[in-house]
């Protein structure tokens, strides 16, 4: 559940305990060990792990041996809690102990009981030494990455760096995930230049604040442009992206890596949460609506063709309707793709949950419904002005829609999915052995969210 993080960690549990030699089943029921990667940002989020973990305990009045696991950000904010209030579970793992977690199912098989693996506090450790094993604690779980089983056949999530320190007075994050800590440039690109032996030819690099990655090393910083330009010259890698961007930690640098270094995508995500300074302050985001006018001002002036993706958060304490009226001209006014829209929940412990939750929630309804709208018109106006161009699409896949295709598609071929530089979604008719290769794709209808055209033949 949860961020693209979460997905990485996932696929990095799997290939370990796959290392470690379990297998994965497709039938729950069937299963010996059922474990859930969980996230704490919203409250629904959790409650939908609450209620599967109901579910596993019928299952368990069956069959006494079924482990039960919760990891990730919800183990780390409960901790010996979930323990105590659901019996059904035995492994209760944080994000920064998933590297053990053969050793735990191992343990919890062998004696029937529970065990808790929680992440140290690492705030209140020193530097140093203690820093140094934190940095060796964290990288473990990347460092013993199987490039052959990452679930795509060209694309992959690489970590630079775990953790927040900017405490965005909503967010939980930055306590369970702990503070900011970058890997060691080196590591990430020796993890590129592996994928990309394998064959992946897209790589995301994933952080919280992905652009606030900063390597110190005696006299020498690596800054998040400079890793950038590391890993874009890794041979054979076609394309480079990276997620979340905070708008506060976005150089000029950056932007000029994005227009200068050629497989560096022009595509930026990066959450805006609302329009209205009285908002943004007490969220503690620390950038004012001009700051984030001028971030697009100069994405646009600097990287050509650049695509833009927002988050908004509607209804937070004390928004009004002239603060949710800001929201809504900043999503015309930066014309995104697409922006990612969520209505505030409380999280207990976060700053954010000692204000007053007073805006109702049918106005949060409204709110949400009204942004969604405002930015399927500007998703669209986005995605019509590319009828007629021809884009460079990696091929992920059959569209999972392919069956309601109101045209069927010419024989031997199906509905395909794929991806332009920008990240846009584009569908077309293809054969289904295209997936991971690249196609030039000719753009002849758009929705608020896709592309829609048909593949020119040549396929490199
Ligand atoms: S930048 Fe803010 S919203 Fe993003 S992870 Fe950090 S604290 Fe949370």
């Amino acid at each position: 559940m949860g961020c693209q993080m979460n997905r990485l960690d996932s696929e990095l549990v799997i290939s370990r305990l796959r290392a470690a030699g379990h297998e994965m089943t497709d039938d729950r029921k069937s299963a010996d060990v059922v474990l859930f990667n969980t996230c704490s940002v919203r409250r629904h989020a959790e409650q939908k792990v609450y209620s599967r973990l109901g579910a596993e305990g019928q299952r368990k009045q069956h069959n006494r041996r079924l482990i039960v696991g919760v990891l990730g950000c919800m183990a780390q904010r409960e901790g010996e809690q979930l323990l105590r209030n659901h019996p059904q579970v035995n492994i209760v793992c944080s994000p920064g102990q998933l590297a053990r977690l053969a050793e735990l199912i191992e343990h919890v098989a062998g004696t029937g009981g529970a065990v808790l693996a929680l992440d140290p506090d690492r705030r209140a450790r020193g530097g140093g030494a203690e820093e140094e094993a934190d940095r060796d604690e964290f990288d473990a779980l990347d460092l013993s990455r199987d490039p052959s089983q990452s679930p795509s056949v060209a694309q992959a999530f690489v970590r630079v760096a775990r953790g927040c320190d900017k405490f965005c007075s909503y967010c939980i994050v930055p306590f369970v995930r702990g503070p900011e800590v970058s890997r060691e440039p080196s590591r990430i690109v020796q993890e590129v230049l592996r994928l990309v032996e394998a064959g992946r030819t897209e790589v995301t690099l994933l952080g919280q604040t992905v652009n606030s990655y900063r390597w110190c090393d005696g006299g020498r910083t690596v800054g998040f442009a400079g890793l950038l330009e590391q890993v874009a010259a890794v041979g054979g890698l076609r394309r480079l992206r990276f997620v979340t961007s905070h708008p506060l930690d976005f150089g000029n640098d950056v932007l000029h890596a994005m227009r200068d270094l050629p497989n560096v995508c022009p595509y930026i995500h990066c959450p805006a949460q609302s329009g209205s300074d009285a908002v943004l302050r007490r969220m503690n985001r620390k950038y004012t609506r001009a700051q984030y006018d001028d971030l697009v001002d100069r994405a646009r002036g600097t990287v050509p063709d650049v695509v833009l993706a927002g988050d908004f958060i509607v209804g937070f304490p004390g928004e009004s309707e002239e603060d949710h009226a800001a929201s809504a001209d900043l999503i015309r006014r930066s014309g995104y793709k697409n922006s990612f829209i969520f209505k505030y929940s409380p999280r207990p412990g976060t700053a954010a949950a000692r204000m007053r939750d007073d805006v109702p929630t049918e106005v949060k309804r409204w709110r949400n419904n009204d942004l969604l709208a405002v930015q399927a018109e500007v998703g669209l106006a986005h995605h019509r002005s590319y009828i007629g161009r021809t884009v460079e699409v990696l091929v992920e896949g059959p569209s999972p829609r392919a069956a309601k295709q109101p045209t069927p598609a010419p024989p031997g071929q199906t509905q395909m999915l794929g991806r332009t530089r920008g990240d846009h979604i584009v569908v077309f008719d293809g054969e289904p052995n295209l997936a991971g290769h690249y196609v030039d794709v000719r753009i002849a209808d758009a929705s608020a969210l896709t592309l829609m055209g048909s593949i020119n033949l040549d396929v490199s």
